[in-house]
């Protein structure tokens, strides 16, 4: 029997990864920091489009396919244009999400992933952080905080933006912070909330910005209801609620890079109203009646539109987040954390099972990524300099990722 994959980090990225090995018969092993009963603060709805649902298709069995189908929220294509106070914006044909020009799904992430982990069971291992890995002729060693071990055939880190395997495998690669700071968090839509909420704003997504002022904070907004609720009944499907984003400039959040991964829901919520106190009512109540325990502060970070090449290893690689993080924009992170992954699979079972798996290998993964991720990182900056006050490329502050 040869040694598994081993996969760190059992985000949306690693999950697909481990569905689509076992899929094609490969031995794996999935390990996440997290304790599967705290989960954190996850309060963000993404839109999966053409190359995440390529991706999954190929990953996923034809029921899980169709578990995914069933446990996503209604697509609305169109919604409106307005300022802080509440008037219009002429766009003509609204405004249009990103990725709406094929079909897409709506998925709350929390939910998504749930229904990504059906099946794994015994393949996943919870509260298992990595810190470290060897290298050895014929094997990788991964060590955990909480001092086990385990040795694989191939280490892939899927473990997001801070990635510890990265860190280890590629010290100095370098990022940018774009300098804005989001908060997202969700509104439960209850009937004193509806009540409160202007009838246009509740279909659609929205988009609250001032084009008199682009230093001001705008914010991206969007109800998101389950129509197959009453037929799942694994992973329970969340009430309707409120999806929303706030973007605004570090200068407005006079908060570290890396104190913002501290900052407490609380904390998230009570500055999302104060940067809205003074818009429209309307618009108010989305902030004032969120659900404060989901809400949560990120800095956006992005790798390199033309991410440095390095050695390929035939016993570690990266996928997602973790190689080419980029701003949540163009809608395209987790779409293209989930093609690396079917891509990954693919490329394994080409080449015969773990046992065929060299540096050409793992090298044509790599470039392969590196291209499409170029792609990825600058549609996503187009839709975040015409939207969301994103700078350009070169007047972000470079930084060791
Ligand atoms: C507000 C918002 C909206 C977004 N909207 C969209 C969208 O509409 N469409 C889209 O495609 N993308 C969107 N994105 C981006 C998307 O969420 C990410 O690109 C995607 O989640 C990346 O997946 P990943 O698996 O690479 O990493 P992650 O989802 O970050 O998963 C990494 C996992 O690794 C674990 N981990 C970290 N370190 C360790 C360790 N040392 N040991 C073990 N485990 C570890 C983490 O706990 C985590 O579970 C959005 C992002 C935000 C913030």
């Amino acid at each position: 029997m040869p040694l598994p994959v081993l996969i760190v980090g059992a985000g949306l990225g690693g999950i697909c990864l481990a569905q689509a090995l076992k899929k094609n018969n490969i031995p794996f092993k999935l390990f996440e920091q997290d304790e599967k009963s705290t989960f954190r603060a996850q309060g963000y709805r993404l839109r999966i489009t053409k190359h995440g649902v390529d991706a999954l298709k190929e990953a996923l069995t034809p029921e899980l396919f169709t578990l995914f189908e069933k446990t996503c929220a209604d697509t609305p294509a169109i919604g409106v244009r307005i300022r802080p106070d509440g008037t219009h914006i002429p766009s003509p044909g609204g405004f249009r999400p990103a990725g709406s020009q094929s079909k897409s799904y709506t998925v709350d992430r929390s939910t998504f992933r749930e229904a990504l982990l059906t099946g794994l069971e015994g393949h996943v291992f919870f509260g298992k952080s990595l810190e470290q890995y060897t290298i050895h002729p014929d094997k990788v060693t991964v060590y955990f905080a909480d001092g086990s071990t385990e040795d694989g055939s191939l280490l892939v880190g899927a473990d997001g933006v801070r990635s510890q395997v990265r860190k280890q495998y590629l010290p100095s690669f370098q990022g940018l912070d774009t300098g804005t700071r989001i908060i997202f968090g969700k509104t439960p839509s209850t009937p004193e909330f509806l009540a409160k909420l202007a009838e246009e704003y509740r279909h659609g997504m929205s988009l609250v910005l001032d084009p008199e002022d682009p230093s001001q904070p705008c914010v991206l907004f969007e109800s998101i209801n389950f129509p197959y609720v009453n037929e799942i009944i694994e992973p329970q499907l969340p009430d309707p609620y409120m999806y929303w984003v706030l973007c605004t400039q570090s200068s407005q959040i006079p908060i570290s890079r890396e104190k913002s991964w501290h900052i407490n829901p609380q904390e998230s919520a009570d500055l999302s109203r104060k940067l809205t106190s003074s818009w429209n009512p309307s618009l108010r109540a989305i902030f004032d009646m969120q659900d404060s325990s989901q809400s949560a502060i990120r800095s956006i970070l992005s790798a390199m539109p033309e991410i440095a090449p390095w050695e390929p290893s035939s016993r570690v690689t990266l996928l997602g987040d973790a190689i080419h993080v980029m701003p949540p924009t163009g809608a395209m992170g987790a779409n293209t954390a989930l093609r690396d992954a079917a891509d990954l699979a693919r490329r394994i079972a080409t080449a015969g099972g773990v046992e065929g798996v060299d540096e050409v290998v793992v090298g044509d993964y790599e470039a392969n990524l590196r291209g499409f991720a170029k792609t990825a990182i600058e549609l996503s900056w187009q839709g975040g300099m015409k939207s969301f006050g994103l700078k350009p490329v070169e007047q972000c502050e470079r930084i060791i990722l």
